[in-house]
């Protein structure tokens, strides 16, 4: 017979929100193509958020969260996936409207998933997560708009997040010269650690500036929109481009057409969840030979579902620093 499953649950009921550890069977789960044995998942801020009911992820109840995951494949009527097989999976809504990887087991849909790619363990793939691969799509689409080495600096924006920190580390990889914008300056050693070359004040981007200012980037990456967004293309080099991906600053843009229509300034939107197949394979045989273990192990701690509440709490009071990776089994 088979073991009841662990998993978090996220339930609304007459507007009590609550997210317990607790058991599914096995009949409990989606009915989908490819069942999986959960070997990590992770906390992303969008995990916290549904954990926390901090903000509006959830679409439907019961959910069990958990946005990405990567496992080992136990049955399949898929004919890309056979059982053995070690498989990613990251968005599609998952853990927002589909069961997602903060459990033992899930059912998934198999064209969600990709192989884990050669040279990188279950474990790391997880260390790098949903974070790492926007920052490689990101890095990507700097690359495929002409941007190189040879093209100047390259500012990279909430530089002690996931996205910012994995963005720095990888630029620097490739041989690129990155400036960090930070509101946490005490870090800085860290950020020079992960590649970057110069470390600055966030202050500088987050208040209304003139719509040209001084070139001075070649290209950014960029997590956290609003005004940084907006003084980001004024401060671009003639011809630069910078990647968009978040909103932790805000949702909004008060920006002028005037770097785009003077200095031929790119902007590209960077959308993981969504992301076709091939792109995601892609980054992820991208990141698989530019991370290294010792880097992983820096960056990131481990905890057990059992740790998953609390880690969730402490996520949204901005008390971890870093990845956390989930030991699902
Ligand atoms: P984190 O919370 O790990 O990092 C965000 C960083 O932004 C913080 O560490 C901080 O960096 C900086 N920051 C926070 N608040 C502000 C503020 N008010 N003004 C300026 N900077 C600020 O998040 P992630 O790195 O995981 O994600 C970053 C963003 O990207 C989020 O908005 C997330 O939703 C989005 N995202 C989007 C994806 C997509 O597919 N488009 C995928 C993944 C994430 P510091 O302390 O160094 O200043």
């Amino acid at each position: 017979m088979n073991k009841p499953i662990k998993a978090i649950v996220i339930n609304k009921e007459d507007n009590n929100y609550s997210a317990l550890l607790s058991t599914i069977e096995h009949s409990d789960l989606p009915n989908e193509n490819v069942s999986i044995n959960v070997l990590y998942s992770t906390l992303n801020y969008k995990d916290g958020l549904a954990i926390t009911g901090k903000g509006p992820v959830v679409r439907s109840f019961p959910m069990v969260p958990g946005i990405d995951l990567v496992g080992i494949v136990t049955n399949s009527t898929s004919d890309e996936f056979k059982n053995g097989d070690n498989v990613i999976l990251n968005g599609f809504g998952v853990g927002e409207k589909h069961w997602g990887g903060l459990a033992q087991k899930a059912a998934l849909n198999s064209d969600w998933l990709i192989p884990l790619p050669a040279g990188i363990s279950p474990k790391q793939a997880m260390q790098i997560g949903t974070a790492g691969y926007t920052a490689m799509l990101s890095v990507i689409a700097l690359e495929k708009q002409g941007i190189t080495p040879e093209s100047g600096e390259i500012l990279v924006t909430g530089a002690n997040g996931g996205v910012g920190s994995f963005a720095i580390y990888l630029l620097n990889q490739l041989g690129y010269n990155v400036t960090a914008a930070t509101g946490r300056l005490d870090q800085s050693e860290y950020l020079k650690e992960l590649g970057a070359t110069q470390i600055i004040s966030r202050d500088e981007f987050s208040t209304p500036s003139k719509p040209l200012q001084k070139e001075r980037f070649a290209a950014a990456i960029d997590s956290v929109g609003s005004h940084t967004l907006a003084n980001i293309c004024a401060s671009l080099k003639y011809g630069g481009v910078v990647t968009a991906c978040g909103l932790a600053q805000g949702m909004d843009l008060p920006a002028s057409v005037a770097p785009f229509i003077l200095r031929g300034v790119s902007l590209i939107g960077i959308d993981s969840v969504m992301r076709p197949k091939a792109d995601r394979i892609e980054a992820w045989d991208h990141l698989a030979k530019l991370v290294n273990a010792d880097y992983l192990d820096k960056i990131s701690t481990e905890i057990t579902l059992e740790q998953v509440i609390d880690n969730a709490e402490r996520l949204m009071e901005g008390k971890i620093r870093g990845r956390v990776v989930v030991n699902c089994q």
